[in-house]
This record gives C-alpha cells, structure tokens and sequence, in this order.
C-alpha cells in the first residue's frame, strides 16, 4: 500500500507523513492567548492525546479561488470537500489494516516545524505551486515502521514584506503586527460581528483580501459556478432554503450561514429580502438582534432612496 498514492486518489495535492513530536511553540502562544477560541479542540500534545500512533499524516488540499465577486471564497466549499476525502481517506486506510483517526493538532504550526512552506505576513501558510490557497487535513496513523523524515526543499522564505495584505485589510493586520482579534474570519462561527464589522462582509465567511493582494500568490481566478452562486442567495436563505448551502458548506455552518445572509441582503441592497426579516425580527429572541437591525434599517433607507430616484 502505497500512502502517497492513496493520498492522490482521495484528491489531495501533497501529503506527509511526520514524526509525532512534542509541540511546545504552540503551547506557549496559546498559553499567550494568541489563538482565537475556535481553535481550543486542538490538542497541545500529540505524543499524549495519540499515544497509539507514531506518525502524523497532513493532506493538502490545494484550489483555485474564485474571483473576488464571488459570494463566498472558495476556500469553504474546498474545505467541505477535503473534510469529506479525508473521512473516505480514512476509512481506506482502517479497511488496509492501519489505525489512523483525524488528527485535532496545528497542521500549519507542524509543517512550519518540519521546514515545508513558510509563514507570510498575513500569518497564512504558503507552499508552492499552490501559494496560501490550500486547505489541511490530519490524521494520525499507527505505521508498521518508524518514520524517517527528510524536509523537501520547499521552504525559502518568499514574504518580502511588501505591507500589501496590511493595505487591504480592514483589521487584523494593524500596527505593525497581526492580531487575529481584528480578522473578520476571528468572527464567521456563530457569534455576533462587531458593529464596524457589518458594512464590510462581502461574502459568506469572510474574505481573502489579503491572499488575492499578496504578490506571491498564483494569479489564476476562477468564476463561481452557477450551482454555488444559486445555492449561496442571501435572500434564498433568510427564506428558509438553505438546504443546498448546507451541503456545499458542511451541515454544522447553519446558523452562521443565516445570521451572515442576514447582513449580506443589506450589503448587496437586496430590499427583496425585507419581509423576511421583518418575520425573523418578530420572532427573534435576541440572537440576531444586532444583524436584523442592521439589516432592516440598510435596506428600509434603501428602499425609501428608491422611492425618490
Ligand atoms: S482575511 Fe480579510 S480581514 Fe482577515 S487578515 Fe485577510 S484581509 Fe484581513
Ligand atoms: S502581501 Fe507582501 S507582506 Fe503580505 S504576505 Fe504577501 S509578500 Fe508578504
């Protein structure tokens, strides 16, 4: 059996297998509060929380982005369909007699420490051909034998530190530093976005300003499929139909899928959408206050601007 192969068959670009090594960096910077709260599942210690398994398999799923009209970037579609490689992956190599489980470990900070790709400013990973459009999945695996590792050659620094992605961003990169608190996807689970926050979200789940602005990074954009494009209507979804977005972005995204649709009928001006969220406002308990009042406002002003034109 052939794991790199595998590997390719499931959909995956790159894969490799590393030695379960002791992760005492990322520790420290959560101990510093440098991650954000979504990332507290992640296990501080491989060796301890896998003690089966003596080896590391991460997956890079590379992609091409959508254009930047698109209604959301490529990336959570792409992610959705790793998730799911990824389970067939598994279940392929348990049928083939190894033990292997999705792994709950940094994959970034785990690469970054085993030399492959780099860290950019804007914090992304980055690993040619694919520059920061990729998404990672893990496993960890009980092999027949211990691993031996040779880092590939893929690891010069490229950030020249052009201040680009700073430029174009509305928060995080602020001051000369990132600062995750100030990233709009810090804010895309379902918690309520900042008030300065509101008028910016141009798409389902934030954005990638910062990767599209990053010299480095390939130049190719695709357009949103049609399939994509119709199943992420705003107004479709604060109508109920949310059936098809959930099976592009995974079934656990539905209530941040309705309170961002929320915002993005008012910042698309889709004034079709104001009786339905007039009807969510009647029934809300508070969730979503601050997205339908947001919302209704934009789009009764925009409607009252209509009348006058
Ligand atoms: S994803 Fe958007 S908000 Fe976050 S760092 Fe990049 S440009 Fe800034
Ligand atoms: S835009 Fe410039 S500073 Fe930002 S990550 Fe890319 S090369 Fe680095």
């Amino acid at each position: 059996m052939n794991l790199s192969v595998l590997c390719k068959e499931a959909g995956f670009s790159e894969a490799f297998v590393l030695p379960v090594s002791p992760y005492t960096d990322w520790t420290r910077h959560r101990n510093d509060g440098a991650f954000h709260t979504n990332a507290d599942f992640i296990r501080d210690d491989p060796a301890a929380a896998y003690p089966w398994a003596n080896a590391c398999l991460i997956c890079v799923w590379a992609y091409t982005p959508f254009d930047d009209t698109s209604v959301v970037p490529a990336y959570y579609i792409e992610s959705n369909r790793a998730y799911h490689a990824m389970k067939a992956l598994l279940q392929k190599l348990n049928k083939n007699g190894i033990r292997a489980e999705r792994a709950e470990t940094p994959y970034r900070t785990q690469l970054l420490q085993a030399g492959i790709g780099t860290r950019m400013d804007n914090q992304l990973w980055y690993y040619a051909p694919y520059g920061t459009f990729t998404v990672l999945w893990g496993a960890m695996l009980a092999l027949p034998e211990p691993v031996s590792y040779t880092p590939p050659h893929n690891n010069e620094p490229v950030c020249d530190h052009c201040g680009r992605c700073e430029k174009v961003c509305f928060g995080a990169l602020h001051e000369g530093t990132f600062d995750w608190r100030h990233c709009i996807r810090a804010y895309m689970e379902n918690q309520p976005l900042p008030n300065e926050y509101l008028p910016k979200l141009s798409a389902f789940s934030g954005c990638e300003r910062c990767q599209f602005a990053c010299p480095q990074n390939p130049i190719e954009r695709i357009p949103v499929p049609d399939e994509i494009r119709l199943a992420l209507d705003p107004v479709e979804i604060v109508k109920g139909n949310s059936k098809a977005a959930l099976a592009l972005l995974g079934k656990n995204r539905k209530k941040p899928l309705l309170r961002q649709a929320i915002v993005l009928c008012a910042n698309r001006k889709r004034t079709e959408a104001l009786p339905y969220l007039l009807a969510w406002k009647e029934k809300d308990d508070g969730t979503l206050e601050t997205e339908l009042n947001y919302a209704i406002s934009v789009l009764q002003f925009e409607q009252n601007m209509v009348q006058y034109r």
